[in-house]
């Protein structure tokens, strides 16, 4: 499945996402004939007007941008820092909600052994469903749950909580959590984070640290190097909690 789907980018960066390569490719640079799309990975293939592309199989981060988007999902940036912070691996169990699109479920998924992933939403849960066919995902159970109501797994390494009143679920995550087990919250604003930690507090849990990640990209043409003119906006605070006990 995954293999019919292909990238073509260009020496000066244009690039292409080809989501059906068994048919002719059209671009505003001219069209890719199929059988130039099926060569090996890296080959170099040209258009009918003579521009030239290297093609590849999809890899899933190329994927990963494609999926239908229903609610908000998390940026790339903010699912680093909690890859990083927490040194998720390929032994970690993980515990997600809400699931949304599944992005970040998607993500944690693919680095780590087992997740799963609650949604109060039926039609987001159904979406989260068809992406992750999409990405040919086995390790991901999607639940249609109330996160707030329990969650089933236990001895979990990490759970991650993307939902409006993270704290209501913050005694089901304590339980679910291993010893040294993370907790880690998404918010976008800051009375969500005080009603987070204050739960926090009143649980075998320690608030590590909350933090905001900053990304700001750059031109690079020439000599006009210097940050992109235009705004980039807020996403979400991250809290880092630990079980302790
Ligand atoms: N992390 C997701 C985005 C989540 S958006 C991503 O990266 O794509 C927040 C989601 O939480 C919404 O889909 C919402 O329906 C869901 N949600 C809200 N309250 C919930 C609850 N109590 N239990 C489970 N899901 C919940």
């Amino acid at each position: 499945m995954a293999s019919k789907r292909k990238i073509l980018i260009s020496k000066d960066g244009s690039s292409f996402y080809v989501k059906d390569a068994s048919k002719d490719f059209h671009t505003e640079f001219g069209y890719v004939k199929a059988e130039d799309l099926a060569r090996k990975d890296g080959s170099k293939v040209i258009t009918n007007t003579g521009r030239e592309f290297a093609v590849f199989s999809s890899s899933f981060a190329d994927d990963y941008k494609k999926i239908k988007r229903a609610p908000q999902i998390i940026p790339l940036k903010d699912v680093g820092a909690i890859v990083s912070e927490t040194g998720l691996g390929k032994k970690s169990k993980v515990v997600d909600a809400g699931t949304g699109s599944g992005a970040l479920a998607f993500f944690l998924a693919n680095i780590t052994k087992q997740v799963a992933s609650y949604e109060i939403r039926q039609d987001f849960f159904e979406i989260a469903i068809k992406n992750k066919e999409f990405l040919g995902i086995k390790n991901l159970t999607l639940k249609n749950k109330d996160v707030t109501l329990g969650i089933d797994e236990k001895n979990i390494d990490l759970v991650t909580l993307d939902l409006p009143a993270p704290w209501e679920a913050v005694k089901h995550a304590a339980n679910a959590l291993k010893a040294g087990g993370f907790l880690v919250s998404y918010s976008p604003t800051i009375p969500q984070v005080m009603d987070f930690i204050a739960e926090i507090k009143k649980n075998n849990l320690a608030h590590m640290k909350t933090i905001e990640i900053i990304e700001r990209e750059w031109d690079v043409d020439e000599r006009k190097v210097r940050p992109k003119s235009q705004a980039i906006g807020h996403s979400g605070f991250l809290s880092f909690c630990r079980k302790i006990g």
